[in-house]
């Protein structure tokens, strides 16, 4: 495994990653959460809109394609594209809008927008690793190394 994988025990610690990931974007940013259904990309979701005081439940925004959650410390965004039949789609939505503004952009099922769908600043691929899972980080702009910059500095000193 490379340098950028982090292993996650159990739910709790998924959902803790999220608060510090959440944390490290400073709520900017289009985060592409990898892996197969059952991985935990929506808990890790739960997680990230913990750091930004949402304490509710994250419901799968699967049949609108995305939840807005519009908090005081930050827009988020939560995209499900697990139903998008065709990329195009993503322009009746808007797709444009939930882009030109600062915000943080989590989304699932991000393949089934490519072409459309703009690019991530960090990729996250969530795999089984025992009875856990691993999440490697895949940062592509200077956004997204930042993001991971500061998520492996303030997981220095807190343990996942
Ligand atoms: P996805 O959105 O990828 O389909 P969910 O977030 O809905 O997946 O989570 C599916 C299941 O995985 C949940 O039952 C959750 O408890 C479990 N889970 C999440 N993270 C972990 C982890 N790090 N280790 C073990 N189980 C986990
Ligand atoms: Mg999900």
């Amino acid at each position: 495994m490379g340098d950028n994988v982090l292993h996650v025990a159990d739910e709790a610690a998924m959902v803790r990653l999220g608060e510090q990931l959440g944390k490290a974007s400073e709520g900017e940013g289009t985060l592409y959460l990898g892996g197969d259904l059952g991985m935990g990309k929506t808990t890790l979701c739960r997680g990230v809109l913990r750091a930004f005081g949402h304490q509710g439940a994250v419901k799968s925004p699967t049949y609108t394609l995305v939840e807005p959650y519009e908090l005081a410390a930050a827009s988020v965004y939560h995209f499900d594209l697990y139903r998008l039949a065709d990329p195009e789609e993503l322009e009746y939505v808007g797709i444009r809008d939930y882009f030109s503004e600062r915000s943080l952009r989590l989304v699932e099922w991000s393949e089934r927008g490519a072409g459309v769908l703009p690019e991530p600043d960090l990729r996250l691929e969530i795999d089984r690793f025992n009875s856990g899972r691993s999440v490697s980080l895949y940062p592509i702009t200077v956004l997204g190394h930042r993001i991971v910059q500061r998520l492996e500095a303030g997981l220095q000193q807190s343990t996942v």
